[in-house]
């Protein structure tokens, strides 16, 4: 029988925000639009997508590198460490990009931990209308210790 583990979020949350060229403006408009929400929260944002943030809405953001050059790979490696807590991604439906890998990796890791993940407006604005935004909440994840201490000896066995 599988094992679940509660893993535990803050009020107050640890919010990445990330958007692909094509999709910066209604990232923009969607965080003026939500600006007192997001105040409550810290922000995290891949390079340009963090400047922008900061030079229109005047938010304190901790800016990552550009996604394109690892940006996104640093917030799949901090929800892995639980240092983020929702992921809003406007990832762009209608073109190739170079970091491609990387956007799948991105929602790959969320889906592993359990974050909420919003990819678009609608549902960011679902997520934010929630009242768990503003409360502390426990997220269900599955037990990775059972695949932590799994049996390597075969592993082992065909290395030596
Ligand atoms: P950017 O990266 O904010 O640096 O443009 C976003 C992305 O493409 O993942």
């Amino acid at each position: 029988m599988k094992k679940f583990v509660n893993v535990g979020m803050k009020k107050k949350k640890r919010i990445a925000l990330v958007a692909h060229d094509n999709k910066k403006q209604d990232l923009i408009e969607w965080a003026k639009y939500n600006r007192g929400n997001l105040g409550d929260h810290e922000i995290y944002a891949t390079g340009t997508t963090g400047k922008l943030l900061e030079q229109d809405l005047g938010f304190k953001v901790t800016r990552l590198q550009s996604g394109p050059l690892g940006g996104d790979q640093q917030l799949g490696a901090k929800i892995s460490e639980n240092k983020i807590d929702v992921l809003i991604f406007f990832w762009d439906p209608l073109e190739p990009q170079p970091h491609d890998p990387d956007v799948k990796a991105l929602l790959r890791i969320a889906v592993v931990w359990n974050i909420p993940i919003a990819c678009n407006r609608a549902s960011a604005d679902f997520i934010f209308s929630s009242p768990i935004m503003k409360e502390e909440y426990s997220r269900i994840v599955l037990d990775y210790n059972d695949y932590l201490t799994r049996d390597i000896s075969e592993v082992e066995n065909e290395k030596a």
